[in-house]
């Protein structure tokens, strides 16, 4: 897996500008639920030093194939970040912006998709309306759902002192 490196004592002060397309996967998922990237990765930011930190800001966009979380049918995703902005305490000399742009653009993925949500080519559900009750729905992440009781919003707000929930003045 090539990185992308960048040896921040070379930049200039006015920084340096990075752009081009990442073809390998340099996501690596391969879980039967995970997103799959469909290369390229494009990418164009400019990378500076600023008093300590190294700000990375530019624009970011690669494409997936999810899963969709209610049928298991494949969608297609567009994670596209612009503007891109970044702002980091520089640890060491080297910037590695295939792992910087991995962790942003991963967090940027949807956690639970639908068919109809495909910011690509939303389609219509095949199991829209199986699992009426949105609450029962168990998602397929192999994880157990929490059985744990969820604190009834309203009745938290009953035990709140009166005057509402802002502390008088
Ligand atoms: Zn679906």
């Amino acid at each position: 897996m090539p990185k992308l490196l960048v040896t921040l004592s070379d930049l200039p002060v006015e920084g340096r500008v990075f752009s081009g397309e990442i073809r390998p996967d340099l996501f690596g998922l391969t879980g039967p639920y995970d997103p799959q990237f469909v290369p390229p990765l494009h990418y164009e930011v400019q990378v500076r030093r600023d008093d300590g930190d190294v700000i990375v800001e530019g624009k970011l966009e690669a494409r997936f194939q999810l899963q969709c979380s209610r049928c298991a049918a494949r969608l297609p995703w567009r994670v596209r970040m612009e503007p891109y902005f970044s702002c980091e305490e520089q640890e060491g000399d080297t910037l590695d912006l295939t792992a910087q742009f991995r962790e942003d653009i991963l967090l940027a993925l949807p956690g639970y998709p639908r068919c109809e949500e495909s910011n690509v080519e939303p389609q219509p559900c095949q199991k829209e309306g199986a699992f009426a009750p949105d609450s029962e729905f168990v998602p397929l992440t192999g994880e157990e759902p929490s059985d744990a009781p969820q604190p009834d919003v309203w009745q938290v707000l009953d035990h709140l002192p009166p005057g509402g929930p802002l502390p008088d003045r």
